[in-house]
């Protein structure tokens, strides 16, 4: 079993409406051997999972190796620009997860992609100018910290 120093949140930037099969089939796309997420939370609120915790998946680039990823399906709107549009149903589902996840892992700190992102000012912290991307589309110390 590989050691676990995180949960990683993201969004697929995708459609609401998407399920396991386009998800896997845009990683396929992509060229990736092995999913970007180890889980799904859908819309409705259903959690599938889409590749072994004990297996690396492709979450974040340098960030694999003791991660695991765990993605709520949207994140942008018909624009296509970065929104925050999580169902109650998934954002209940990715509380119940992530305490599940916790309770596995109660040393794996959880954070949110864009929080990986390079500290470019070396302050030690990881500012809002400094992400790369917006994914996951929410602040995950805020949401996370109380639990
Ligand atoms: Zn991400």
């Amino acid at each position: 079993m590989r050691t676990i120093t995180h949960i990683v949140i993201h969004c697929t930037a995708s459609p609401q409406s998407w399920g396991v099969r386009e998800l896997m089939a845009e990683f396929k796309a992509k060229g990736w051997k092995s999913p970007g997420y180890h889980y799904a939370i859908l819309a409705d609120g259903t959690i599938r999972q889409l590749h072994p915790l004990d297996m690396v998946a492709n979450g974040v680039k340098g960030h694999n190796e003791h991660s695991i990823h765990v993605a709520w399906v949207g994140g942008i709107d018909r624009q296509g620009r970065p929104v925050d549009n999580r169902t109650d149903a998934q954002r209940e589902a990715m509380h119940r997860l992530v305490d599940d996840l916790r309770h596995h892992y109660p040393q794996a700190t959880i954070v949110g992609h864009r929080d990986l992102s390079p500290d470019r000012n070396g302050d030690g912290k990881v500012t809002r100018d400094e992400w790369v991307k917006q994914c996951p589309c929410f602040e995950v110390k805020e949401e996370f910290k109380t639990l």
